[in-house]
């Protein structure tokens, strides 16, 4: 099969031009003007930006709690990513109940996402059942093609907790390995002292989560990672940055010439924490994500910071919980909402890009080369599956986004699906959109649609917008990812 893409504007990271390109089968095999047929299928792209797919650095679909139930939007779901232009996600795998981690890699790929995954999958391990051989299984992960992994350093009394002395021994073989270590960065003891707090003032209402994870309780854990890698020798990705403090803490250790790389989400680009203060909790609880969305003065912190190459990736963090989870945050026995049993997440992998580029790109606030870095090239780097995909160029995978620059609409979950009921960016205006979407050669959007089927799909009781098949290929990833040329440098 010959595709050509012609007429378009291509954009990659470091520059945009026009030229065509060919596609044979699943790789792009020439980029030029004048490429000589014949060609099975040519796609106009008169008017569009050519951009690479997105790779989203930070996915999580069926995740699994502490107690092994899944807390969210099944793999059925991923087709959402492909409708934002997104066609790579690397999601995160944690233990199932009772498995080490390379059984749980292997128990993803093999069995929950098989089929079932829109997009293309890459993955990071991410610890949350702590045993003695889980230092010994980096090396493993890292040969099958897993080279990144998460731990937790909130969450004091679940399994997902990881303290000082488990982090310093998961980066000091990691270091020795090739792997990239991320981390969710909160203080547990500052999130539990506050908690509490309100709590025994008798505050459950869900604008306390915000008020109750205060900027410095991430900042602290940030430093403390950062320092800690540092002198394991392994590199660090800071997940997830919300505040001022925390991306102070990574520019600072930049600066340094430290091996670190940071990532903020569209949601602490675009939203702001009043959100919480909606009068029905219901409501208000599906903007309870962590760490909290932040002030108006954060935000512009956060687009400045993703400019100057402080923070250097925007991934989704998507976390798509339906609203019967969100409703878990009603305590029956005093017959109110608790902020503290609400769970943590938002979906945001099909706005990732549409709120980057509207926000950013059409706002003037971001040039289309930074866009493309922080979505697409960046996180492909971070986590050694570029050039493969990532950007536009001969031998990568034809993984290609059509960008309709002129489209204007507001969000809805109707223009907008996210997988369960609502979405987080609902209400809010959208300029340019991923008109249509190549994975690996195949057309899988067009005119801003998903071409497969979507019907309702229940997962453990629950109904969401799910697709019946999918084509998303496992894309291992390779060690020594871009934290280890910073760390070359230092
Ligand atoms: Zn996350």
């Amino acid at each position: 099969m010959r595709t050509l893409v012609k007429n378009g504007t291509i954009v990659t990271a470091e520059s945009e031009y026009k030229a065509d390109i060919l596609i044979v089968d699943e790789k792009i095999t020439s980029i030029g003007t004048n490429l000589e047929g014949p060609f099975d299928r040519i796609l106009d792209a008169e008017g569009k930006y050519v951009l690479p797919g997105g790779v989203d650095n930070h996915a999580h679909f069926e995740a699994l709690n502490t107690d092994g139930i899944t807390t969210n939007e099944p793999y059925a779901t991923t087709w959402v990513a492909l409708q934002g232009g997104t066609t790579t996600i690397v999601d995160f795998c944690t233990n199932e109940p009772g498995m080490n981690l390379v059984d749980s890699v292997n128990y993803r790929l093999n069995v929950r996402a098989k089929g079932k995954v829109a997009p293309d999958i890459a993955i990071h391990a991410c610890c949350n059942d702590f045993t003695d051989e889980t230092v010994g299984e980096i090396k493993k992960l890292v040969e099958m093609g897993v080279p990144t992994m998460k731990l937790f350093l909130a969450y004091k009394g679940t399994s997902l907790y990881m303290d000082d002395s488990k982090l310093l021994a998961c980066l000091e073989e990691a270091g020795k390995q090739g792997m990239t270590m991320m981390v969710h960065a909160e203080n547990p003891d500052v999130l539990d002292k506050c908690r509490n707090d309100a709590a025994a003032t008798g505050h459950y209402e869900p604008k306390y989560h915000y008020m109750t994870r205060p900027p410095y309780g991430e900042a602290e854990a940030v430093s403390r990672a950062i320092r800690f890698a540092d002198a394991m020798h392994c590199p660090m990705c800071i997940v997830h940055v919300s505040c001022i403090e925390a991306g102070e803490e990574i520019r600072k250790a930049r600066a340094e010439g430290k091996a670190v790389i940071g990532e903020t989400c569209p949601h602490y680009l675009v939203l702001d924490k009043h959100k919480m203060d909606h009068p029905d909790w219901h409501i208000a609880a599906r903007w309870i994500c962590s760490p909290a969305l932040r002030d108006k003065e954060d935000q512009d912190y956060l687009w400045k910071a993703l400019n100057k190459d402080w923070l250097s990736i925007c991934g989704s963090d998507n976390s798509g919980i339906p609203q019967a989870q969100k409703n878990w945050g009603w305590d029956e026995e005093h017959q109110r909402c608790d902020f503290r049993m609400v769970p943590n997440g938002c979906p945001g992998a099909g706005d990732r890009m549409n709120a980057l580029w509207t926000y950013g790109v059409a706002a003037g606030r971001m040039t289309r080369q930074k866009f493309v870095d922080v979505c697409c090239t960046t996180p492909a780097k971070l986590n050694g599956i570029y050039p493969r995909k990532g950007t536009i160029q001969v031998g990568a995978d034809a993984d290609l986004v059509l960008f309709d620059p002129d489209y204007k609409g507001t969000i809805t979950l109707e223009t907008n699906p996210t997988g369960v009921e609502y979405n987080v960016f609902e209400g809010l205006e959208q300029i340019g959109r991923a008109d249509t979407v190549l994975l690996r050669g195949s057309v899988v959007v067009e005119n801003g649609r998903y071409l497969g089927e979507v019907t309702e799909v229940v997962a453990d009781g629950i109904t969401y917008q799910g697709c019946t098949s999918a084509n998303g290929k496992f894309i291992p990833g390779k060690p020594y990812g871009l934290g280890y040329d910073l760390l070359k440098r230092s």
